[in-house]
């Protein structure tokens, strides 16, 4: 049904009894003041190209049902027709593409473009960073929505929430690490600011795309590897391969993005520009329920059916040692980058007096639960 549809078939169910009520205000009057309304927006067609293949779990289809929701909640007046990963671009080229307005918006994820600007990472997430809670209390009560979109406009570009990992694990070993000296000239698949930080750690970091990792893992190309969490993981089948599974500190809950070409997004009308705001914010949160629900699920299906997999924490000593590499890590890059040191800046203090109240309310919550 479009939207004069609804709107005309409305004032007819209530026509009888409503508008009989209303004097001197006929049907066809009524009637005619929704078509001017409806009219009032003019029918928008977008270019969304993705960095994951089109039907990739829960982010690949998020994007999906993105559109699809802003076709319904539009009538059809906004048509946003998805293109996964290599169908119109590159993965790591819809940045440029939607800067240059080559498509209308892309979703993809920060860390991806701290060749642009170091400090753009930042918004992606931080080792050691904030929980996806804080974090999003950041962007939307701290200040970090108008820092991004000030340095995106530099792009001609304007982004808004697209998505969140959750706390993602550590990664897969074929080894244990029982101790700091264990992860010396270890070869790992890990990219961005968490690839930085294990490099302070004695590892080699690699790049390695999606398709790769599995067969090098296997083979023992790479000795390690991280990806997302759970939910994801057990679909790369790492579990077949790597008999040690850790939790994280690098990407306690990475950002997603979607991003929109200045021009296309300031050529739509306030209405629309709302109706897709709303579906974003939708988009967003349901995708951080998904990641909570799919990763608990997989969770379970891993510590059932392998019971060769060790699940657990880094030893303390590892994990001491990295929190105090990141603090020198993001001073130096501080030190080289001036809108990196202000972007962390306001994250980071953000985050020390975030921290005070998430230890007082949840840290020990969960610790009570047990
Ligand atoms: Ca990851």
């Amino acid at each position: 049904m479009n939207r004069r549809d609804f709107l005309v078939g409305g004032s007819a169910v209530f026509g009888a009894s409503v508008l009989s009520s209303f004097s001197g205000c006929s049907k066809s009057q009524f009637e005619d003041k929704n078509i001017i309304t409806a009219n009032n927006s003019s029918k928008v067609k977008f270019k969304l190209a993705t960095s994951w293949p089109k039907h990739f779990p829960i982010m690949g289809e998020a994007v999906l049902k993105f559109a699809e929701r802003v076709r319904e909640i539009s009538s059809g007046y906004i048509d946003i027709q998805v293109f996964g990963k290599d169908e119109l671009l590159p993965a790591l080229a819809v940045f440029d593409g939607a800067s240059t307005g080559a498509i209308d918006v892309f979703h993809s994820g920060p860390y991806y473009w701290k060749g642009k600007s170091l400090s753009i990472s930042i918004f992606g997430g931080v080792p050691f960073g904030m929980t996806p809670d804080e974090g999003l209390s950041w962007f939307k009560y701290g200040g970090g929505i108008d820092l991004w979109r000030e340095i995106y406009d530099r792009y001609n570009l304007y982004p808004m929430l697209g998505g969140n990992t959750g706390p993602q694990m550590g990664g897969w070993f074929r080894k244990e690490i029982k101790s700091k000296a264990d992860l010396k000239g270890l070869k790992m698949r890990i990219p961005g600011l968490a690839g930085e930080l294990f490099a302070r750690l004695g590892v080699n970091p690699i790049l390695l795309s999606a398709g790769d990792i599995f067969t090098a893992l296997e083979r023992g190309t790479i000795d390690a590897t991280e990806w997302v969490g759970p939910a994801l993981d057990i679909k790369m089948g790492f579990h077949k391969v790597a008999n040690y599974y850790y939790s994280g500190w690098t990407e306690p809950g990475s950002i997603l993005e979607l991003t929109f070409n200045k021009n296309s997004w300031n050529k739509l009308s306030n209405e629309q520009k709302l109706m897709i705001e709303l579906v974003a914010h939708k988009m967003n949160t349901n995708m951080l329920f998904e990641f909570q629900s799919e990763n608990s699920k997989a969770l379970e299906l891993l510590a059932q059916e392998n019971k060769n997999i060790k699940i657990g924490n880094f030893p303390d000593e590892v994990t001491e040692f990295a929190r105090e590499e990141n603090k020198k890590l993001m001073a130096e890059l501080s030190e080289k980058d001036k809108e990196f040191e202000r972007v962390y800046k306001s994250y980071n203090d953000f985050q020390r007096i975030n921290s005070k109240w998430s230890d007082l309310s949840m840290r020990n919550y969960l610790n009570s639960r047990g």
